[in-house]
This record gives C-alpha cells, sequence and structure tokens, in this order.
C-alpha cells in the first residue's frame, strides 16, 4: 500500500519560503494498492493536487470523509475528476442525525459558496454514510469509528496486503479517558498496532494547554495515544497554520525526544510512504 501525502495542516498556511517544507495545503493522503482503486483520506485544499494527476477516468475514485469541517472538504470544489464526464466518484462521511450527506456538503458545494451544484455535475457521484462495521473497497479494507472532536467525527482504519494504516487527523483523545483512569479511549482500536498513524499533533504542550477541548492533540499526546495503541510509527498530522518550518521542526524534535518505543515522523506534504506489514 502507497500512501501520499497532499495536504497536511489544520487550515491553510499561506505558501511562502517560511512553510514550504511540510506545505500549506489542508488534510488530504492518498492511498494507492496496485489495482487502479484509489482511496482519498478527506478533501482539503491537498485534494486540488492529488486530482491533477488522476488521468486515468475509469478508475473509480473513494474519498472518505472524516468530518464536514471545512478544512477537510475545502478541495472538492477544485477536484479535477469531478468535472470529468463519467467519471465514478464516491465521497463517504460520518452519519448525522440530523442532515444526510447529501445535504450538509450541498451548503458548501452550492451557490452562492460555489457556482456549480452536485448535481450538476459531469462526473457520477455517488455519497454514503460510512457504515458501522468494516467494508470493502477494491483491495482496501475499511474501518470506521466515531472519535473525540467537536461535531460527528470518524477516524479510519485502512489495511491492504498486510499493511495497515491508521488516520486520525483531528483527535482529542485526552477528553475520552475514562475517569480516573488512563485517558486515550478514542480512537484506539482504530490505531491499534498499525504500521503508520497520521495523528492530529496541532499544538505544543503550552498551546494545548490554553485550547482544551478544541478537539485537536499536543504532539506528546500524539506520541501517548500511539504508544498505548502500539502502533509501529508515527506522522505527526494537521499542523497548526501558524507553525512555520522550524517551529515544525522543533515539535518533532520534542516528539522525537519523548517516544520510546514508537518511530515518530513529520507529516509532510509530497511525501510517500510504501506500508508492507512487518516491515
Ligand atoms: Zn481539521
Ligand atoms: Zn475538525
Amino acid at each position: 500500500m502507497r500512501a501520499t501525502i497532499w495536504g497536511s495542516r489544520g487550515s491553510i498556511a499561506s505558501a511562502g519560503p517560511d512553510t514550504v517544507r511540510y506545505g500549506g495545503n489542508t488534510s488530504c493522503v492518498e492511498l494507492a494498492d496496485g489495482d487502479g482503486t484509489i482511496l482519498l483520506l478527506d478533501a482539503g485544499t491537498g485534494l486540488r493536487r492529488a486530482g491533477m494527476h488522476l488521468r486515468d477516468s475509469s478508475v473509480p475514485i473513494h474519498i472518505l470523509l472524516t468530518h464536514l469541517h471545512m478544512d477537510h472538504i475545502q478541495g472538492l470544489g477544485f477536484f479535477r475528476p469531478l468535472f470529468e464526464p463519467g467519471r465514478e466518484l464516491h465521497v463517504w462521511g460520518p452519519p448525522s442525525t440530523t442532515l444526510d450527506l447529501r445535504a450538509r456538503l450541498t451548503r458548501y458545494l452550492s451557490p452562492p459558496l460555489f457556482p456549480v451544484r452536485i448535481r450538476d455535475l459531469d462526473s457520477i457521484v455517488e455519497l454514503h454514510d460510512a457504515p458501522s462495521g468494516p467494508w470493502q473497497i477494491g483491495p482496501f479494507t475499511v474501518t470506521a469509528a466515531s472519535v473525540v472532536h467537536p461535531g460527528p467525527t470518524l477516524g479510519y482504519r485502512v489495511s491492504a496486503g498486510g499493511a495497515t494504516l491508521a488516520y486520525l487527523p483531528d483527535h482529542e483523545p485526552a477528553l475520552g479517558g475514562l475517569a480516573g483512569g488512563p485517558a486515550w479511549t478514542s480512537g484506539h482500536d482504530l490505531a491499534a498496532g498499525a504500521d503508520l498513524l497520521l495523528h492530529d499533533a496541532q499544538y505544543s504542550d503550552a498551546e494545548y494547554a490554553e485550547r482544551v477541548g478544541w478537539g485537536h492533540s499536543s504532539a506528546a499526546h500524539a506520541v501517548a495515544f500511539a504508544e498505548v495503541a502500539s502502533v509501529r510509527r508515527l506522522a505527526l498530522f494537521h499542523h497548526d497554520p501558524d507553525h512555520d518550518d522550524e517551529r515544525l521542526d522543533g515539535l518533532l524534535a520534542e516528539a522525537r525526544g519523548i517516544g520510546r518505543g514508537v518511530d515518530v515522523i513529520a507529516g509532510c506534504e509530497d511525501t510517500s510512504f510504501e506500508l508492507s506489514g512487518g516491515g
């Protein structure tokens, strides 16, 4: 399974010399595993660039949305395959008890916020609530579960070819613990034993202390969560837009200093990972 990060910010960061290594686009990760099926995790602004290289219009594209905060859907309107006649797209998202996925996405993909409505697109777009149990998309076995973050929000676990990736870009597991006991119950089963975990690491410890309950994690919390879940490798993700390359280098170094059993890396735009089980 090959994973490519097209965007890893929590909000758009201005492109400039201070953000060039980590990138400025918001959440989008592409997964491929050889049979042609394309799976995209979230539709942040990184989705635009993901769409630029998806030339084979016969390939079905699946977009798994964790939730509908703007930084996770903003790229949809700029995703080229959406405008390709006959292109098959499936968008999966968190169920809601109030509005279905189409109604929620239409709030963005309709005038006045966007000139085109979903129903007027040339592509064939099907919208699905993510099922409560594991399901199969081509070679990928996908599991979704609700995690601690404001509003209906999913994390995803994706396995293929013996490798597993866990994706929890917006997650505050420190709020998900049992009273008096250790935290980290939220998202645990999604991440357990994953070869690579992409996890919210938006804040420093000092910043988190000012933002408890906002739905995000400190880098130290991401490391602690990864250790409890026994993941092999942790990529710090959902970077704060105010953090430039130098600041993120510092957070990465701190995270590596406290991570004992987990390999900590940076979630940088334009990086790819080849995942294989046991390696
Ligand atoms: Zn977000
Ligand atoms: Zn969010």
